[in-house]
């Protein structure tokens, strides 16, 4: 069995609740997926430990193994270089030894009935989290960052059973789950997007070049 966050409510007392149950868990963590069977996009662990159980649902492994595997296009840094919206828990910060200093926090009371302060990160121009190392395009926290940003993906790019996909399209249905579409891209077409990506376009741009590619090829 495997365990899905559920999905946020955009109720901070909750959301962030659900966010603490994850920072909990987080060696547990496998990945983010879009589950279909489940119409869910959310991150997903092996065990919940300590964690409550009430943030999570049930996934049998073969809606793992069907679901596809959001992945990261390394020396990309899109996430991180512009309007990051960056979070993290003072909890988590403390745990994890990362000092934060003088940066905005705001207080929350966790549906749990539990304050947490929360520190936003993002505090260089262009909202750039401050933690992003512009040179080397990455995270200088490493295996440290925040869960929030450990989870979060920009949803373009994924794995399935050895083979790659970019998604196409996305739309959130009114029960709170999200409808996703992908699309298996060549190994070749892959390397293009891994190209374009490292140059700065923007992951979107690249996808939409590639299918433009692809339907020029098939005209
Ligand atoms: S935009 Fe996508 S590929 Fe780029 S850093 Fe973020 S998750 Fe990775
Ligand atoms: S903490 Fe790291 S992963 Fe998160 S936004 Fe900042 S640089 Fe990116």
């Amino acid at each position: 069995m495997y365990y899905a966050l559920k999905h946020p409510t955009g109720r901070k007392a909750y959301d962030y609740w659900l966010i603490k149950q994850a920072s909990l868990v987080r060696k547990f963590y496998i990945g983010t997926y879009y589950i279909p069977s489940k119409k869910m996009y959310t991150a997903v662990f092996k065990r919940i430990g300590e964690a409550d159980p009430q943030a999570f649902i049930e996934l049998t492994p073969s809606e793992v193994r069907y679901g596809y595997k959001m992945v990261c296009i390394e020396g990309c840094g899109q996430c991180c270089e512009k309007n990051s919206g960056a979070v993290i828990m003072k909890s988590e910060a403390e745990s994890m030894g990362i000092e934060i200093r003088n940066k905005p926090s705001e207080e929350i009371r966790l549906v749990d009935g539990s304050v947490e302060t929360i520190y936003r990160l993002d505090t260089r121009k262009g909202s750039q989290c401050v933690f992003y190392n512009s040179k080397r395009k990455n995270c200088t926290l490493g295996r440290k960052k925040p869960t929030l940003c450990m989870i979060s993906y920009c949803g373009a790019f994924a794995e399935r059973q050895g083979k790659k996909y970019v998604r196409v399209s996305g739309k959130f249905l009114s029960n709170g789950k999200v409808e996703m579409v992908f699309k298996e891209v060549s190994r070749r077409e892959w390397n293009d997007l891994e190209g374009m990506v490292r140059n700065g376009i923007n992951v979107w741009r690249a996808v939409a070049e590639i299918l433009r590619r692809r339907n020029m090829g098939s005209k």
